[in-house]
């Protein structure tokens, strides 16, 4: 047992909250675990999975006498939360939120915080295309980057206890301003995110290739980008909503450069494309010395024949 806090309180518990009630159980971080989530669907399946020590669909109900409070919802429902829980939350207590963009979650939640608890926005960077309580497990977190975007004046006690509640769940964490946050994000997550769901809508759309042909020959392509194209409509409605001047100014370079790349077809220049692609190639090898993934071919799926 190595308890953090006296009494957790998780608002929201789909893949990210879960995965935090996963963790905060298995490493006896908390006395009490509270979830709390809007729906008596979801929560009802919160208790079957025992994620909680005590469950309501409050958040209010939840957070009273809460250390740590960490809300988990789709980043367009930040302010309604913060504004359900503002008059609830202990002196004291820590309020964080994991939200993929955060410039638009400081907007919301900030102004409802009431003074004497200690407001501090984080991101982990770690997740799958899956939602729901179901999607969550222990580890998540693991070697992941966690970025809290402290406010000014954010007190160091709190910020100290935050950072070693995330490293306890084996997270590296950094910190950033809020706006530079929103602009690296758009370009790591939210626009792969944003072609992935573009190129398997184009293929959706196409009338010369059939449906059957696009699924029969997936394994080519198409099936990496389906797995990002998979993730949750909500969370990615709400993050382009939020984060929304860092991915058009992210979309606009990125069809340039798909501007460049067609050009360079069109004309035949075999120097430039190769150059490219070379480049790109040496960004993977980054990323897996990084520690960031795995070295296997093909994302490490299995082959038949292959030795184990
Ligand atoms: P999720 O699995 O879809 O779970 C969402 C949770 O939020 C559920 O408990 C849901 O409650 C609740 N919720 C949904 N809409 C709500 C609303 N309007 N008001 C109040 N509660 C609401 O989502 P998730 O993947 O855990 O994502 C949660 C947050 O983490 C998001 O802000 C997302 O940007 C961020 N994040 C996600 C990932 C990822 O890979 N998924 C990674 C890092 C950060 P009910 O089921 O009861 O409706």
């Amino acid at each position: 047992m190595n308890v953090q806090f006296d009494r957790i309180a998780l608002i929201g518990i789909g893949l990210i909250g879960s995965s935090l009630a996963h963790d905060i159980r298995r490493l006896g971080l908390a006395r009490e675990i509270v979830v709390a989530t809007r729906s008596p669907e979801t929560l009802k399946r919160a208790e079957e999975l025992g994620l909680g020590d005590r469950y309501t669909t409050s958040s209010a109900d939840a957070v009273e006498g809460a250390d740590l409070v960490i809300v988990s919802v789709p980043v367009g429902a930040s302010e309604s939360v913060a504004k359900e829980i503002a008059a609830s939350l202990k002196p004291g207590a820590i309020v964080t939120d994991v939200g993929s963009t955060k410039a638009s979650v400081i907007a919301q939640m900030q102004p409802h915080i009431p003074a004497g608890v200690h407001f501090i926005p984080g991101h982990p960077l770690a997740g799958t295309e899956k939602s729901g309580p179901d999607a969550g497990f222990p580890g998540l977190f693991e070697s992941r980057w966690c970025i809290f975007t402290p406010v000014a004046g954010t007190d160091e006690t709190a910020l100290k206890r935050l950072r070693g509640f995330w490293e306890t769940l084996g997270s590296k964490v950094d910190e950033m301003d809020a706006q530079h946050h929103d602009k690296v994000l758009a370009i790591v997550s939210h626009l792969p995110h944003l072609i992935a769901y573009n190129i398997v809508g184009t293929a959706d759309d196409l009338e010369t290739v059939t449906e059957s042909e696009v699924i029969k020959y997936s394994a080519s392509g198409f099936r990496d980008f389906t797995r990002l194209a998979a993730s949750d409509p909500t969370m990615w409605r709400d993050v382009c909503l939020h984060n929304r001047d860092a991915i058009l100014e992210m979309l606009a370079r990125f069809s340039e450069d798909l501007a460049y790349l067609q050009r360079a077809i069109r004309w035949g220049e075999g120097d430039k494309i190769f150059e490219l692609f070379t480049r790109t190639r040496a960004i993977r090898r980054s990323i897996v010395q990084a520690g960031q993934d795995v070295d296997a071919p093909d994302f490490g799926r299995p082959h038949p024949l292959e030795k184990k």
